[in-house]
């Protein structure tokens, strides 16, 4: 089925549920049929039964009696295959429908920006995508079908009792308003309930989530008493909502028990009530009975309809809630494809801040206070120009905005005011895949996937071939440390790439971008987890990949950039200095301060003052035998 498109997320979620049929419509129809068919062979039994003993034992007529038991049990024999049909067929449709729901939320998620990331947590995302839609199955299946039955079967057993006794039916009639509203009632209290549920599952998944990924540094700290605590307040929280919604259900249920038991109360009084005036027959009294019990089942149902509805559609409602996210980074309409770039790059008074997400989910105390939450900006009018080829490093304070300079270029975010273009094309104006496909980025953060390490390597280029990905790795000096490990190129990295050094994680990285061959490239830090050693090496590597390349390159150390063409020192007001390494050297600025207080001994925090050691004090103190 393809995907629902955007704007019918805008409907009502009930017509959303609906949209979801329309490609199975016709296995739908015919499990409708099914279901009507099931409740027809219902209504005939009690209608035989009546026939049988008024019409066919006292006149004696023994071969249409025995007929009519043998069609009986046809009838049951046809249930039982419309009810194989119903349970295999319609579970496997509801099954469809909510796999398909899945598939939009992935690829919602896979649409939805990088500020949208930093407001959510991953455990709650999860906790939508798996724990909210896995009850929509069994509303999808069960929800149309219990309401066709049930008013099918209500209605049928309420016009066949009119046909012959309209007291008896008038009767039981009066019941079907109550029941409906009383229904509904419950159905909006459980709803709320249930949304409470999913709510704090999610809280619970978030934990979970969080406290596993964590566990290392809980364990370092030995922390694990608290995050206990921490995640037994979630689900605490989990069984009070809970708890909550078993009340409603309860209520709900314990008052349906009541009116079904009341149900057959009235039909016996009012039954022999009419037996008593002579105006009822016992058979006609035997079937009103038996209609009693077929009027049960929908009740069952419905009942039954109540608690599927009110936990699938709360987590049907969170799913809509998602879906109905504008990504706020797309392509414009006719957006253009970025291709042949040379790599000019300016950015022309560009301003920043991060955005604000109103709709951060969670709790209200984990959502920023509005000072916090005020606006600020990151970079100010900055402007740049990086010419095509060459190299451009970015120089300045911890926190000084150089990583998200770096991340307006592929759109990561979207700057406020000024522009940015490459070639003279806004990035705007560009599709995100082609812009994208033209720059490379080695990250300050690396982030391994689990599989193996070529695999990893080769996610530069989904389906490179295994030369290409040694090449890669031999380009980003990596190619030594894997053939030292145990299984080569197929040893699994573990989980977040835990299994590999910080300077082996970087180099993957940088593999990866030998691969996939951009013309921009972005280097945030990407040698700072290195080694001196490595560092040097993988500074040739790194020259080599910016080769022919424009390549922006911020460094914490700032031998790494002496190379540079143009070195930028940024701080809150901007772009404060700007010129080559000599020149700003000369210049005696901010960037000097900055080199001497790296390179100069005895100064800054850069500085390595050798400290004299006593070699005798590093021996290792005697092992003492016995
Ligand atoms: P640098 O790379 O120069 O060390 P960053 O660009 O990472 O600095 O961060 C600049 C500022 O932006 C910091 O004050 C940081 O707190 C803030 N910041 C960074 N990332 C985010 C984010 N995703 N959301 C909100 N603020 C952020
Ligand atoms: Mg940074």
């Amino acid at each position: 089925m393809k995907r629902l498109a955007r704007r019918d997320f805008e409907k009502s979620p009930i017509l959303i549920f609906a949209s979801y049929f329309r490609p199975y419509k016709k296995r739908f129809a015919a499990d409708l049929l099914c279901a009507s068919l099931i409740a027809g062979v219902d209504l005939a039994f009690p209608m035989m039964t009546k026939f049988t003993l008024e019409k066919l034992l006292p006149n004696r007529l023994y071969r249409l009696f025995f007929g009519m038991t043998a069609l009986m049990i046809l009838l049951y024999a046809l249930r039982m295959g419309f009810s194989y049909f119903v349970t295999y067929w319609g579970h496997s449709l509801g099954a469809y429908i909510e796999a398909d729901m899945r598939r939009d939320l992935f690829h919602r998620l896979q649409e939805l920006p990088f500020a949208f990331y930093d407001n959510h947590r991953t455990g709650r995302l999860m906790s939508r995508v798996t724990n909210d839609l896995f009850e929509v199955t069994e509303l999808a299946h069960h929800g149309p079908e219990d309401i066709f039955i049930s008013a099918l079967t209500l209605l049928g057993s309420f016009i066949l009792i009119l046909t012959f006794r309209w007291e008896m039916a008038l009767a039981l009639g009066a019941l079907l308003p109550l029941l409906v509203v009383h229904t509904a009632l419950s159905r909006k209290k459980m709803l709320g309930a249930s949304g409470r549920v999913k709510e704090r599952t999610a809280e619970i998944n978030a934990s979970l989530e969080s406290s596993i990924s964590g566990i290392r540094v809980a364990q370092a700290f030995t922390n694990e008493s608290y995050e206990a605590k921490q995640f037994a307040q979630g689900n605490e929280h989990f069984k009070s909502a809970k708890r909550r919604y078993y009340k409603v259900m309860a209520l709900f249920h314990s008052r349906i028990e009541l009116m079904t038991q009341g149900l057959n109360v009235v039909v016996i009084a009012l039954g022999g009530w009419l037996i008593l005036r002579g105006r009822m027959s016992l058979a006609e009294m035997i079937a009103c009975s038996l209609f009693t019990a077929a009027f049960l089942q929908p009740i069952r149902r419905l009942q039954n309809f109540v608690d599927q509805c009110s936990t699938g559609m709360a987590g049907f409602k969170r799913f809509v809630a998602i879906m109905r996210i504008e990504p706020a980074i797309t392509d414009r309409p006719g957006a253009i494809d970025l291709e042949g770039v040379q790599g000019n790059i300016v950015y022309r008074d560009v301003r920043f801040s991060y955005p604000r997400d109103a709709a951060q989910d969670g709790p209200p105390g984990e959502t920023a206070s509005p000072e916090q939450a005020a606006d600020r900006n990151i970079l100010n009018h900055i402007s740049l120009y990086i010419p095509a080829g060459s190299t451009v490093a970015l120089v300045g304070p911890s926190g000084g905005g150089k990583t998200t300079l770096c991340h307006l270029l592929p759109r990561f975010y979207d700057i406020q005011e000024g522009s940015i273009t490459i070639d003279g094309k806004d990035v705007r104006d560009c599709t995100l895949a082609s812009l994208r496909r033209n720059i490379g980025i080695v990250p300050q953060e690396v982030f391994l996937f689990p599989g193996s390490i070529a695999d990893n390597i080769a996610y530069g280029r989904i389906g490179a071939a295994v030369p290409e990905i040694a090449a890669a790795a031999k380009r980003a000096e990596l190619h030594e440390d894997i053939m030292g490990m145990p299984q080569g190129y197929a040893t699994l990295v573990g989980e977040r790439g835990v299994k590999l050094s910080g300077g082996q994680k970087q180099r993957v990285s940088i593999a990866r971008i030998f691969l996939k061959d951009p013309p921009i490239l972005i280097l945030d830090e990407a040698t700072s987890a290195l080694d001196a050693l490595t560092e040097n090496k993988i500074q040739r590597a790194l020259g080599e990949l910016s080769r022919g390349r424009t390549t922006l390159v911020i460094a914490h150390r700032l031998s790494t950039i002496r190379n540079a063409d143009t070195i930028l020192v940024l701080d809150d007001e901007g772009v404060r200095e700007q010129g080559g390494h000599e020149e700003l050297l000369r210049r005696g600025g901010r960037y000097a301060e900055l080199y001497s207080a790296q390179f100069s001994p005895g100064h800054g925090a850069g500085s390595h003052k050798k400290i004299p050691v006593n070699q005798n004090k590093l021996q290792y103190p005697p092992v003492k035998n016995g």
